[in-house]
């Protein structure tokens, strides 16, 4: 094929799309349009290590400015993909600046965007969300100068930046509507170790109340009202409360959304020219489960683009590999592998009040595993699924028997529990 790819969205999953084209030797025209003004940058540290030190901007960097240039990848920054024109055989784009770019297939790796609380007050200098380097750098200048900090979402990315705002000395509360801790994500002896760790640290948690406002004192952030009555004092407010996935253009294009750009095992969406990959998407179910699911990592966005690439070439990208994910709070590396929902059993490892392993099963299969400070668990369960194998249920709590060892081949096991 040659022609023109264009890819709306410079990100891990348009950027993943773009390399790997060049990787199978697709030598038609690249071309990604990204909103943002920085060439793609990695998201991970900035609600980690970019918030601690003083990172120069291109410590993020996911490739340097001539990679572009050698591979041959146009990159057109501060530019957005607003309507297209499609049909079969391709189609033309139409930019915010009124650009046309012909195309013969169209990539949206387009992303998601922060959820804000409908409350007064969240326009307020001091109140911030993060999901941008820009947001990050103002963020970062905003904790020079705070002194009190209250995180609204007990999430991955609330609870990541709650330990860096304590680990620069400040005072920090998080309040999480919910009964726990990343209550989307993790069985409740993850959410009590995680929470065990931050209050250790200092921070206070609240849960089980919503924030009703935010309050101001000389046209800045003063301190945030909850449901429960009490007012807790704050000069910055960080907002962590989940993303949703840019759909507006797929929209437009009239593919098919729901909640997210709907694309199947190959990435591709309801129109023959077009794919779409990363966190703007739903996908069918990795574990075969009847529904779709949006799976917000960089393992997917890479993963995914990189199957939408092989998909805009009329190749297999063979099976994907096994989800995985991380999120580093602090001293905590909490890394999942696997996706967990549906599971009707758990088991859970812990030797010590600085490990813990928890271990998804659904009727008797592994599904998948949550390790906080223990990468050789998380390494064996990632094994063991990529293989097609289980570990052992009536072992697996026996911290001193370690995992890999107790991997079995599933047919083994349920012949095992059926034998009286
Ligand atoms: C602070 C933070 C910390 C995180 N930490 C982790 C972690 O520890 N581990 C992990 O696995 N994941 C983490 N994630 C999630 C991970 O970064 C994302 O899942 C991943 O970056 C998604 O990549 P993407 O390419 O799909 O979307 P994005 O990276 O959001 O890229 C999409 C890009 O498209 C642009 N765009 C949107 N619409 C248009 C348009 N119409 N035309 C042109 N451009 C457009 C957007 O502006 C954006 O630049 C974190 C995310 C954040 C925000």
């Amino acid at each position: 094929m040659t022609g023109r790819v264009l890819i709306a969205g410079g990100g891990e999953a348009g950027l993943s799309i773009a390399t790997t084209l060049r990787d199978l030797g697709y030598g038609g025209d690249v071309c990604i349009v990204t909103a943002e003004d920085t060439p793609p940058y990695q998201r991970p540290p900035l609600s980690k290590e970019f918030l601690h030190h003083d990172a120069e901007l291109t410590s993020v960097q996911l490739r340097a400015p001539e990679f572009f240039l050698d591979r041959g990848i146009d990159l057109l920054l501060g530019r957005t993909v607003e309507a297209a024109t499609l049909n079969d055989s391709g189609g033309l784009a139409v930019l915010d600046d009124g650009t046309e770019i012909a195309f013969d297939k169209l990539a949206l790796a387009t992303g998601s965007t922060p959820l804000t609380l409908p409350v007064p007050g969240m326009d307020l200098p001091g109140v911030v969300s993060l999901r941008t380097l820009a947001d990050a750098s103002r963020l970062r200048s905003e904790l020079d100068r705070a002194r009190r900090v209250v995180v609204v979402g007990g999430g991955f990315i609330g609870l990541e930046v709650a330990a860096t705002a304590r680990n620069r000395g400040l005072d920090v509360s998080v309040i999480q509507a919910g009964d726990r801790l990343m209550s989307r994500v993790v069985a409740e002896p993850v959410s009590s170790f995680i929470h065990e760790y931050h209050t250790t640290q200092g921070i206070r948690i609240v849960l089980e109340t919503k924030v009703t406002g935010v309050n101001a004192q000389n046209g800045r952030v003063d301190s945030v009202e909850l449901h429960s009555g009490e007012s807790i004092p704050a000069d910055l407010v960080v907002v962590g409360v989940g993303a949703e996935p840019v759909t507006g253009l797929a929209e437009r294009l009239g593919l098919a959304c729901e909640r997210g750009i709907v694309v199947d095992a190959h990435a591709r969406t309801s129109h023959p020219a077009v794919v779409a990959a990363g966190d703007c998407t739903v996908q069918p179910h990795p574990n075969g489960r009847n529904r779709l699911i949006a799976i917000e990592s960089v393992n997917n966005a890479t993963e995914q683009g990189r199957t939408a690439a092989y998909t805009l070439l009329g190749r297999s990208p063979g099976t994907r590999g096994v989800p995985w994910f991380w999120s580093n709070q602090g001293a905590l590396k909490l890394q999942i592998a696997g996706l967990s929902d549906g599971y009707d059993d758990i088991i859970v490892r812990r030797d010590s009040t600085e490990r813990l392993t928890v271990l998804y099963y659904r009727m008797g299969d592994l599904l998948a595993a949550d390790s906080v400070n223990n990468p050789r668990d998380h390494m064996a369960v990632k094994r063991a699924l990529a293989d097609g194998n289980t570990i052992d249920p009536v072992c697996a709590a026996n911290t001193a028997v370690p995992l890999k060892s107790l991997i079995t081949h599933r047919t083994e096991i349920k012949h095992a529990q059926r034998v009286p």
